[in-house]
């Protein structure tokens, strides 16, 4: 689908140019004048503390020259920022920023909003809420509060803290089975028949108790809490509650609470060696430690290995290993592919009928607003043929599949910051049981109030405190600001933000087929190889000198060609054509098989990769790509015949056949 209107997206940016700078400044002036009136009208009956005159005092000028003097030099070194607006760029995860996300983020900084809970921002908080709900329906959840399960969502500072988030949620309310029952034996209350098996909790096993399902438990919790409410008296009742926390994985730390346990092996959370390395991180932070992450292999294309995953799940479930969760990725951030979700979704369903449960959360801090494409406004799914028949290669069934499935999951993480075009801090995590905060609420509000019973309440209501259910403390009401406003102009559907999606896929698409031209116009000089077609807007390609088959050679040589579009904080950036990135494929991270596919394309001998045992092995224990984030809005934006990746294309040949004849002359 050649030359797409770009036009829809003109008053979108700031512009590679800044030709929207005329629109920015008189926004931003309005709104700043717009801010200062405010402040005038707060009670204009006093007196000003800083008068008229003080301009003319020394010290206030000297004052004046020193911070500009300061901020010339921070405005000269930002100089060597990363041109992530241009279509030049085409490395990391970030382009452009949305005007209106921009525009309300510097807007809303001004009044200094803090969302950690209403009264400290009353403008921003529900905005935050808003957004989680607008997301919450992007991924098909229910946000309707008559209905259940119904979903929230708040902001992060990023996908790392969504991520932790999904770990830390699934912990406790899988662990509050146990700690029920603990607390029930402890007082000798009787409680009603209760679970799946409706009998008394007593009577289940700790593996039973430990496999609940996240909305069994929501229900556990409300039958058990209201039984005890209505047939004890209030002091009870708080003894109760009490002893319940007191038993919680929260309160003991994972040590004291699985030596309570000792029938219980620890659990352990299942992630794709492509996973980022935050879930590695969320592991040590939370105390289930790192040994207790099992990696799952990837496939050929770099996504979850679902014979090696239903192995895995075989053998936990043989061994009665708890798995706390299963995390699928939509959209690697490597390779931008996409786990099959659906899949994963099915063994939860055919596991959970042995009494073998498993949350799934969905890390789709890269791929999340790609679910926007197929949304269509009304909230339904849009059928796979339809979307395929806008693009070349664009959706493989199991991508589609895999979107589609993240209805069933029960958490997303997504990052604004990154697909949404947002400034930064802004990730997000998405819950699609609101009942689960009643488990991570920093205090159980049923234990203080009986007669507000908190787990009733409505998610709005409860979520005004919201510093209380979530990773962080004080945080940005301007974030809130930037992706409420920005999801209102450009709404996350297929009309809305599909369109900016559409296009970075077609850019992609572009890309994918250009380079194949790049390998042909090249096959004498080096072999070139995209090892995994794209599941969505991320593209990689390895390129090896002809006739070599080592692979330590072929990573020496990329190297030098990567080095043409590095940025190199000591040159100016217009010394540079094009930027990019690059990564590596481990040995770790590929099966044998896969391997040798890519490294015969390659022309490279199997048995140069080795495993990293030295430094002298060091550049041979990896397969080094080139990696291409394609999110830039203007890439497909022709001017004199040429896209700019037609230019990239011209520009990665020239340097190519540069540093081949380096490397003869060297020889
Ligand atoms: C970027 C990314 C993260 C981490 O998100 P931050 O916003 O950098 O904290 C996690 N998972 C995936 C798949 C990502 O792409």
């Amino acid at each position: 689908m050649p030359n797409s209107d770009l036009s829809f997206m003109h008053p979108y940016y700031m512009g590679a140019y800044a030709e929207n700078d005329h629109v920015f400044e008189k926004i931003l002036l309005e709104f700043l004048r717009d801010h200062a009136y405010w402040r005038r009208n707060f009670h204009p009956e006093n007196r000003p503390p800083i008068p008229t005159n003080a301009p003319y005092r020394e010290h206030f000028n000297e004052f004046l020259a020193q911070m500009q003097q300061e901020l010339h030099t921070l405005s000269a070194d930002l100089k060597k920022s990363v041109p992530f607006f241009s279509p030049r760029y085409m490395g990391h995860m970030a382009a452009d920023l949305l005007l209106p996300g921009v525009l309300a983020q510097i807007m809303t900084i001004l009044y200094n909003p803090n969302n950690v809970s209403d009264d400290a921002a009353p403008a921003t908080l529900d905005k935050e809420l808003e957004v989680g709900f607008q997301l919450a329906r992007m991924f098909g959840y229910n946000i309707d509060d008559d209905r259940e399960p119904n979903a929230w969502g708040h902001l992060t500072s990023g996908g790392t803290v969504a991520n932790y988030e999904g770990v830390w949620n699934l912990r406790a309310v899988r662990c509050y089975p146990l700690a029920l029952a603990e607390a029930a034996q402890a007082l000798e209350l009787t409680l009603p028949n209760v679970g799946p098996k409706r009998q008394p909790l007593g009577k289940y096993t700790k593996w039973e108790l430990f496999n609940f399902s996240i909305r069994q438990t929501v229900l556990l919790m409300r039958e058990c809490i209201s039984h005890i409410k209505s047939n004890q008296n209030k002091k009870d009742f708080h003894t109760f509650t009490r002893k319940i926390m007191e038993e919680s994985v929260a309160h003991l730390g994972m040590a004291g609470f699985f030596l309570k346990h000792p029938e219980l092996k620890l659990p352990v959370l299942m992630v794709p060696v492509s996973a980022h390395y935050s879930w590695e991180k969320s592991m040590k932070i939370l105390g289930l430690g790192s040994g207790n992450l099992v990696p799952v292999n990837t496939d050929g294309h770099m996504r979850m290995k679902m014979e090696h995953l239903e192995e895995l799940l075989e053998d936990h479930y043989r061994r009665q290993i708890p798995v706390l969760g299963v995390v699928g990725v939509l959209g690697s951030t490597e390779f931008g592919s996409v786990d099959p979700i659906n899949r994963i979704v099915e063994f939860r369903k055919k596991y959970f009928q042995k009494g073998f449960y498993f949350g799934v959360h969905v890390d789709a801090a890269w791929g999340g607003y790609m679910a926007s494409l197929f949304r269509m406004p009304d909230g339904s799914f849009i059928p796979h043929d339809e979307i395929r028949s806008k693009f070349n290669y664009f959706p493989h069934e199991g991508t589609w599949l895999a979107f589609k499935a993240v209805a069933e999951c029960d958490s997303v993480t997504v990052d604004p910051h990154k697909l949404g075009y947002l400034p930064f801090p802004c990730g997000a995590f998405v819950s699609r049981d609101s009942g689960v905060l009643d488990f991570i609420s920093q205090k159980a509000a049923y234990v203080f109030d009986v007669k507000e019973d908190s787990t009733k309440l409505p998610v709005k209501k409860k979520l005004l405190s919201l510093g209380q259910y979530i990773m962080e403390g004080s945080k940005p009401g301007s974030a809130a600001a930037a992706a409420y406003v920005t999801h209102r102009c450009i709404p996350l559907h297929h009309d809305g933000f599909g369109q900016i999606m559409a296009q970075s896929m077609r850019a992609c698409e572009y890309f994918f087929d250009k380079i194949q031209e790049v390998k042909k116009k090249l096959k004498g000089l080096v072999t070139i190889t995209v090892p995994f077609p794209p599941d969505t807007n991320l593209i990689c390609f390895a390129i090896n000198p002809k006739n070599n088959t080592y692979l330590a050679l072929m990573n020496h040589f990329s190297r030098k060609v990567f080095n043409n579009m590095k940025i190199n904080p000591n040159q100016p950036l217009q010394a540079h054509d094009f930027f990019g990135s690059c990564t590596s494929l481990f040995k770790a991270g590929l099966e044998t098989e896969e391997a040798n596919r890519i490294l015969s394309e390659l022309g490279i001998n199997p048995e140069t990769f080795c495993e990293h045992v030295s430094d002298r092995t060091r550049e041979a224990d990896h397969i080094y790509v080139i990696r291409h984030t394609l999110m830039n809005p203007w890439l497909m934006y022709e001017d004199n015949g040429m896209n700019y990746i037609d230019r990239y294309c011209l520009f990665i040949e020239r340097a190519i056949d540069k540093e081949m004849h380096r490397a003869i002359r060297r020889k």
